[in-house]
């Protein structure tokens, strides 16, 4: 606009895609290093970041000095595609700017692969295709790290009759999911077509062109978003024990920058706490997971992962987001937007039906509810009420089943709500039986001195409250 060329933050990737399209290997082929071999079972647990400097991308894709690039790098956060990890799936979606989807060539669009559509569908997020394991086809000659036009070049008429027939399968199998895609560089409609990148995560074919398609190309066609921003936007990723620092939290920093002493209030299962940042640090490699001697900072700038040592969060949540408090700021403001990103964390979970699967983090466990269409709908004051009162509803012989959960107040309208959900009779009526059970449980809870201050909703048409179990009877 004004001639000022704008200040941009480095994009932020996630990987998803089917088990075994070789998500992980194209991870080590990006960063280049080898994690995979590492693993349990070959399957990423956790979230991780990794932070790749744009020299280093140069280098690596040799690219012409007089070729700009106008983001200073780029971020990739390592997003587990087992079925298992839907939920940190989800969460990687949301704070990625552009997803690349890895489709293994030789099986095309698998049902991981349909889920990942649907949810960036969903989340509106961009995405680009790799088109992975290129070098599986028959008669396929390897070319290390090759951009992919070279190396197609090299390929026998074979080899590449068969290549074509198998992009023009995806193409018509991401048609059918309502997407119009084209092999990047026959593409002629950058912003409206996905790109579809054939790449080999082993032999690197078509690896330089993933790397500036994401440095390049997506600066290009979200400028705004990427413009970088002196407000914070941090998601924290992991909450871990450190033998040197204590608690510490790995956190993405999506916009603006983060100071050694900042002061900051993050969600935990208490509810908001409000602390000091006592260390910024980045690990080695600038890859989160790796254990080694870590760098102290006085600040970091967007986007960037990085490790925050705090006292007093043990039980900071995975996936909301840490707010800063400057000096005159509204301290309960700050903490009430804290409880909000609490909120929308569980609301979040309730949508994602695969929630019900198997998990890794203390929210995922607590939400981790059978979501039955019609069920007790718990509502509580801090997260570990709910998990209290979820607990409480899954043991012994009560067995409520349950809807949904969410932090906060009961309001009128969250009791008409479960009202209309239940308007059958037989429903009524197979609610009878658990609610005596329940009420005569939150009794003895009551007698035993364990009072939660929380609310429970349950369905039909009544509201209880742990402290007198039968509060009112809205009718
Ligand atoms: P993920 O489950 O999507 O993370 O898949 P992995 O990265 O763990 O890869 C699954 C298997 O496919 C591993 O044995 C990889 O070595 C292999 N693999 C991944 N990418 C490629 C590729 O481009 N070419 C070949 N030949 N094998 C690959
Ligand atoms: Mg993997």
């Amino acid at each position: 606009g004004n001639g000022v060329d704008m200040e941009l933050r480095a994009p932020i990737c996630c990987i998803l895609g089917h088990v075994d399209a070789g998500k992980t290997k194209l991870l080590d082929c990006i960063r280049q290093s080898n994690v995979q071999g590492g693993e349990a079972g070959g399957i990423t647990q956790q979230i991780g970041a990794t932070y790749l400097p744009v020299e280093n991308i140069r280098e690596r894709t040799s690219l012409k000095a007089e070729v700009t690039i106008k983001v200073p790098g780029l971020l990739v956060i390592d997003t587990p595609g087992h079925q298992s990890f839907s939920n940190m799936r989800l969460r990687g979606s949301i704070l990625c700017d552009i997803a690349v989807v890895v489709v293994d060539i030789t099986r095309g669009l698998e049902k991981q692969t349909m889920e990942s559509l649907d949810l960036l569908k969903h989340r509106n997020v961009r995405f680009i295709v790799a088109l992975n394991k290129v070098d599986q086809l028959y008669g396929w000659k390897t070319c290390i790290n090759a951009p992919i036009a070279k190396a197609l070049k090299n390929q026998t008429d074979d080899v590449q009759r068969e290549f074509k027939w198998r992009v023009t399968e995806v193409i018509t199998q991401l048609m059918e999911k309502g997407f119009n895609a084209a092999l990047y560089y026959e593409n002629k409609k950058l912003k409206q077509v996905v790109n579809i990148v054939p790449t080999s995560a082993v032999s690197g074919e078509g690896n330089p062109d993933l790397l500036l398609l994401l440095v390049r190309w997506v600066p290009k066609i979200m400028m705004e978003r990427l413009t970088y921003v002196n407000t914070v936007e941090c998601t924290v990723l992991e909450v871990n024990e450190d033998k040197d620092f204590g608690t510490t939290i790995d956190v993405v920093l999506i916009n603006g920058a983060l100071r050694n002493g900042d002061r900051i209030v993050v969600c935990t299962k208490q509810g908001p706490v409000t602390t000091n940042i006592r260390y910024l640090l980045t690990p080695p490699m600038k890859e989160l997971k790796v254990k080694g001697v870590y760098t102290h900072h006085e600040e970091l700038k967007a986007a960037q992962g990085m490790k925050i040592a705090v006292r007093g969060l043990q039980h900071a949540m995975a996936g909301t987001s840490l707010i800063v408090v400057k000096p005159g700021d509204d301290m309960e403001r700050a903490e009430a937007a804290a409880v909000q990103e609490i909120s929308k964390a569980i609301s979040l979970m309730n949508e994602d039906e695969k929630g019900e699967n198997e998990g890794g983090t203390e929210l995922q466990e607590i939400c981790r509810i059978k979501h039955c269409r019609d069920g007790v709908y718990v509502q509580a004051s801090s997260l570990g009420s709910l998990e209290a009162i979820i607990k409480h509803l899954k043991t012994l012989a009560l067995d409520v089943p349950v809807s949904g959960c969410n932090l906060g107040p009961v309001h009128k309208q969250d009791v008409m709500k479960t009202t209309a959900m239940l308007k059958r009779k037989e429903d009524v009526d197979s609610f009878t039986d658990h609610m005596n059970k329940l009420k005569e449980e939150m009794k003895k809870q009551c007698a035993a001195d364990a009072v939660f201050p929380c609310t429970l909703k349950i369905l039909p048409n009544r509201v209880y409250h742990s402290k007198d179990p039968i509060v009112c009877d809205v009718e």
